[in-house]
């Protein structure tokens, strides 16, 4: 049996290669330095990692393993092709635009960046085009195969596979990316010669493309570019993870490879079936220690499911975690100031490791031989699971008194928009902001010092009415019809809540890569979820006092809240997300006791939790969006429900948005030219929509001419009634000035639409 790992974080526990990336970029250190560091923690992560049979090698990055394959391959954007400098620095042009020390007249644009699979990671997406020409350039894979070896561990270098490569690029001219295949391959031929005459035994090929719905064309692609990849100098592991094979199993396993990865612990139902299915020459590799979340794994009962495999295969077994552990948080032990108890039930990369040490020990050598490991992990697993802190028979008595009336209105939207009509007496085309308003250095500071105790909650809460009442002003000043009090007070819209809930807890240091230099700090959840008292109403009933106009009140809700958490894995998560939704329709009804008439829940994340396989978005989206309903619609018809989502994406989930029957959605589209609104020739939504008439994301302040022209494309496929004028997602990134003058041009553009 063998024990390898698909790939470590490249972050550094302490973010190290963060900071020395954006010192970089300000040009405070030298790429000697940048490289220096990424030298070290390649060093760091391969130290942990000299007990395991096989060390991953090309895991590392400076910015994207999938951009980082896109230059080994040669493939790189002509735009970036004769700028000068290193080529180090074309890495960056590409990865973000610039490079270190570039003036203007030497930004390109970036190349496009979207989600790697269903993680938050995000990865710079391969270019394509008719004419596309491969060249491989093997250096940076050698240089590091290298140095792995003069550390004494035994490499395995890992790449990503062709199908997956191209599956996951698009193409910039109408061609077909398909075609490229025979050009692609012989690159991937020459790759593997060199690494094999450098010393490599393996190489791991990632095809997570695998788990997702291929056609016919692409399964056999799969074939193909395998019969030609397959030599006798290196053998071959496919990896595969994030989910089951299903129908692409039949073609993995009849690939010419040496062995095979699956994840086995999102695909622990189809482990038995591939067993059956497996060649007898094939290894198998099964991904049992869960990389996609931070819980410490049931070994015992892990054991119990693996011996009787592990006497099944004998030496074909392999076993790691399910995926690359880039997607955990690296080091636990750094975490100091959290909850000893919570903590032990914990598990981030470095600790994943010792779980698979201590598996791969007792299938070697028997369960005796760690004996005091299992022993302890045992009495963790039990006393997590029995915790009254885990388990509040509250929550689970009111999650049984949820009835099906509880998610629907009382009446109509055509009834409560007459209704709401009548109260609110909104001009056509009402104007509004998403929530945030520009999170100035003050703002933090106060808010930081108030976190480390510098100043006390009555000076703190003096200092935030402030900002507050200046938002309030600023509106009134401005004209817009619906305000909002800003949202200074909050870091982060899903922490914000989750600092405020109970079974919740968070890390200092347990940061996961999101793309680049920018990392995440998914706060976790780990027992039922409460709301012990009002979170917002005291906000919101302070600046509703100073206006005549509507407040919103402004939410997060549930099933974004699930999605940017580490979720618990003991129960099935739309329980969780039925547990904040009860959470925050208590505070929703608060809201509407304390006069506030319009409340905002945002659903900024709600398109992120769909399941790779488009056949399992039906059941996602039933219980996401009943989760919404049940957070929001207990409200009396007078009372306005808003939501919001910042993607311009949602084209093929627009019935489900429908079925949320919130008053008012605002939505990001700007940046589509409004191309986005396509979908409602075809599905006539029925209720009332605000297209985001601004890119928040640029400083520019779009004209008066520019957002009118926007909204008369939306108003040729909306009734104008229904039409709300707002920019196309909240401001906190955005500076004052810029702010104030879109926001006038804004209020102006639905004058004229008036
Ligand atoms: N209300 C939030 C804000 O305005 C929404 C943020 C978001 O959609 N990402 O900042
Ligand atoms: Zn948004």
């Amino acid at each position: 049996m063998k024990t390898h790992i698909l790939g470590f974080p490249r972050i550094g526990s302490k973010r190290e290669l963060k900071f020395a990336q954006e010192s970089f970029w300000k040009g405070e250190i030298t790429a000697d330095e940048l490289i220096i560091t990424g030298k070290q923690i390649r060093a760091t992560n391969w130290n942990l990692q000299k007990f395991l049979d096989f060390a991953p090698v090309g895991d590392f990055s400076f910015y994207d393993h999938v951009l980082d394959m896109s230059f080994t391959l040669g493939n790189v954007p002509e735009r970036a092709q004769n700028t000068k400098g290193a080529e180090l620095d074309r890495f960056f042009r590409i990865a973000r635009g610039r490079s270190a020390k570039d003036n203007e007249e030497d930004t390109i644009h970036a190349g496009e960046m979207t989600k790697w699979f269903d993680t938050n990671y995000h990865y710079i997406v391969p270019e394509f085009k008719a004419d596309t020409k491969f060249a491989l350039n093997p250096q940076r894979i050698i240089e590091q195969l290298a140095e792995s070896r003069e550390l004494g561990v035994n490499a395995k270098p890992v790449i990503v596979g062709p199908i997956t490569y191209l599956a996951i690029g698009k193409e910039k001219d109408g061609s077909d990316k398909s075609d490229l295949l025979q050009r692609i391959i012989p690159e991937y031929q020459k790759l593997l010669d060199i690494l094999a005459e450098n010393g490599a035994e393996w190489v791991q090929i990632d095809e997570p493309v695998l788990v997702t719905e291929l056609d016919s064309k692409w399964q056999d692609m799969f074939q193909t570019a395998y019969e030609q990849l397959s030599q006798p100098n290196i053998k071959i592991l496919l990896a595969t993870y994030f989910g089951t094979l299903q129908e692409n199993l039949a073609t993995a396993v009849s690939l010419p490879v040496d062995a095979i990865h699956i994840d086995a612990v999102r695909g622990i139902s189809e482990v038995k079936t591939v067993m059956n299915l497996l060649p007898e020459t094939m290894q198998l590799s099964l991904g049992v220690i869960d990389g996609r979340n931070i819980w410490k794994t049931d070994l015992t009962g892990l054991l119990n499911w693996l011996e009787p495999i592990a006497k099944q295969l004998g030496d074909r077994l392999w076993i790691a975690p399910s995926c690359s552990l880039l997607h955990v948080p690296v080091d636990l032990d750094l975490e100091e100031k959290m909850d000893e108890e919570i903590k032990s039930w914990l598990s981030f990369a470095t600790h994943k490791l010792e779980e698979l040490k201590v598996v791969a020990r007792a299938l070697k050598d028997g369960r005796d031989i760690v004996k005091a490991e299992l022993n302890e992990n045992y009495q963790l697993m039990l006393n997590r699971r029995k915790s009254m802190r885990v388990n509040n028979p509250d929550v689970q008595r009111s999650l049984l008194s949820v009835l099906p009336y509880m998610l629907r209105r009382e009446s109509t939207y055509e009834k409560r928009a007459q209704v709401q009509k009548n109260k609110f007496k909104l001009p056509l085309y009402p104007t509004t902001t998403i929530g945030s308003f520009p999170q100035t250095s003050e703002i933090r500071s106060t808010r930081l010092k108030f976190k480390k105790g510098e100043i006390d909650n009555t000076s703190y809460v003096q200092k935030m009415k402030v900002e507050i009442k200046n938002a309030v002003k600023i509106q009134e000043e401005l004209g817009l019809d619906v305000l909002v009090h800003g949202e200074a007070e909050r870091n982060d819209m899903v922490e914000y809540f989750g600092e405020h809930l109970d079974g919740y807890v968070f890390s200092e240091f347990g940061w996961v890569q999101s793309y680049g230099s920018r990392c995440v700090k998914p706060p976790i959840i780990f027992g039922d979820i409460s709301r012990p008292k009002p979170i917002t109403i005291e906000w919101s009933k302070y600046a509703q006092s100073l206006t005549n106009k509507p407040m919103k009140g402004m939410l997060t809700g549930p099933v974004t809240i699930l999605n940017w958490s580490f979720v618990r894995d003991d129960i099935p998560r739309f329980v969780v997300c039925n547990q904040i939704a009860l959470a925050i329709r208590e505070e929703v009804l608060d809201l509407e006791k304390a006069g506030i008439d319009i409340i905002q829940i945002d659903e900024a994340a709600l398109r992120e939790g769909l399941p790779l396989r488009k056949s399992e978005w039906g059941d996602y989206l039933k219980w996401a969006v009943e989760a919404f309903q049940l957070s929001a619609n207990g409200v009396s018809d007078e009372t306005q429900i808003h939501t919001h989502m910042c993607y311009s994406e949602f084209n093929d989930i627009i019935a489900a948005i429908a079925d949320m029957d919130a008053d008012v959605i605002t939505i990001e589209t700007s940046r589509s030219d409004m191309e986005l609104l396509d979908v409602f020739d075809e599905f006539s939504y029925p209720n009332e929509i605000g297209p985001g008439v601004y890119d928040i994301h640029s400083p520019n302040v779009p004209s008066v001419d520019y957002m009118v022209n926007l909204m008369e494309k939306a108003a040729v496929r909306i009734p104008e009634e229904r039409l709300w004028v707002n920019p196309d997602c909240g401001l906190k990134t955005r500076g004052w000035p810029e702010t104030l003058s879109s926001l006038r041009n804004m209020v102006e553009a639905a004058n004229c639409l008036r």
